[in-house]
């Protein structure tokens, strides 16, 4: 078997393959490192076959949409997904053959309901059923500590205790466990009376994840994060540095158009020289009064940079074809020492 696990901050995912067919399975990858899983498959000579996560995230951004689409392989998730861009649904006793590698499907609800895990016959993904020390929580959307109880007591830990556990989270950067192990040492696990263990989750009192809601509005549907939407524009579009754009201020450069995308208050306060003002949100409808030639070269600048570039996009668009962005925001050029104008 060919095993890798890759960390990023408290989570883990996993590329497992198959040595003789060379046939592998991407599980609960993550977004900001879509690029590692296709450059691990390729460096360990593996073509992936499906693209799993063990539930619906809501802690982090899942990769099996965009690696899907880039590879075009079926995402994996329980039956009871949410989410609609599942190819392939499964459920308790089902095993997805990856070249001579068996994964045998576990139901296990309880930190979502649609939460898994994946048994090979010497390991286990526990997902976020089970942790190294810890269990899921059970109070983010369609927790359950009941059916968490049964998924551990009546269903995981009653499989061999030989089998090495791993987890899709672990935060002290431990790699696995084993069954064995986390029946005797995990804390949680001690509460073997079903109200005592309901008890316990429900008196954790536990921070919610950062990016709650993106998460599962991006998970759930398939719909993008912000910070892709802000890397594709980046890829659209061409940028010009402060000290080009600085330079042609100098020359007065009257084929320049400088445009300011921040709102009107702010541009009032200071803006670059010779800059003129349409807000990001007013652009579409504005641009054929305000911006009558397309073939203008127009340099687009807000406070922090990102605005500027999905505006920047929108206007290549529009037809705008020689629209580039500021590379750096208004802060970065005042902090660069570069002037700015207020209005009177
Ligand atoms: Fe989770």
């Amino acid at each position: 078997m060919i095993f890798e696990q890759v960390r990023s901050g408290g989570c883990l995912s996993y590329v497992v393959g198959c040595e003789e067919t060379r046939a592998a399975v991407v599980i609960d990858p993550e977004l900001d490192q879509a690029d590692r899983y296709l450059a691990l498959l390729t460096e360990k000579g593996l073509r992936a076959r499906y693209l799993v996560d063990t539930h619906t995230h809501a802690d982090h951004f899942s990769a099996t949409r965009e690696l899907g689409r880039q590879l075009n392989l079926p995402i994996v998730m329980h039956r009871r997904s949410a989410a609609p861009f599942v190819d392939l649904r499964v459920e308790d006793g089902d095993t997805l053959l990856v070249g001579k590698l068996r994964f045998r499907v576990l139901d296990t609800p309880g930190h979502t309901d649609d939460s898994t895990c994946l048994a090979l016959s010497d390991r286990v993904f526990t997902g976020d059923t089970l942790l190294i020390g810890g269990t899921g929580r059970t109070d983010l959307p369609t927790g359950d500590p009941e059916a968490l109880y049964e998924s551990l007591f009546d269903k995981l830990l009653r499989l061999d205790d030989g089998l090495l556990v791993y987890p899709a989270h672990d935060y002290k950067g431990r790699s696995h466990s084993t069954i064995a192990a986390e029946k005797a040492d995990n804390p949680r696990l001690q509460k073997r009376d079903r109200a005592a263990f309901v008890a316990l989750m429900h008196g954790l009192d536990l921070a919610m994840p950062r990016h709650l809601t993106e998460a599962l509005r991006t998970n759930r549907t398939g719909g993008k994060t912000v910070k892709q939407l802000i890397a594709e524009a980046t890829r659209d579009i061409a940028f010009m540095s402060m000290d080009e754009v600085a330079r042609r201020i100098r020359q007065s450069d009257p084929s320049l158009l400088i445009l300011d995308v921040r709102a009107r208050d702010a541009f009032r306060a200071g803006h670059l020289p010779g800059a003129v003002n349409i807000p990001r949100g007013e652009l579409e409808l504005r641009a054929d009064q305000e911006l009558p030639d397309p073939t203008t070269r127009i340099l687009t600048y807000c406070q922090l940079g990102k605005i500027s570039t999905l505006a920047a996009q929108t206007l290549r668009t529009l037809g705008y074809t020689r629209t580039v962005a500021l590379d750096g925001g208004l802060e970065g050029w005042t902090q660069a020492g570069h002037p700015i104008v207020q209005e009177a």
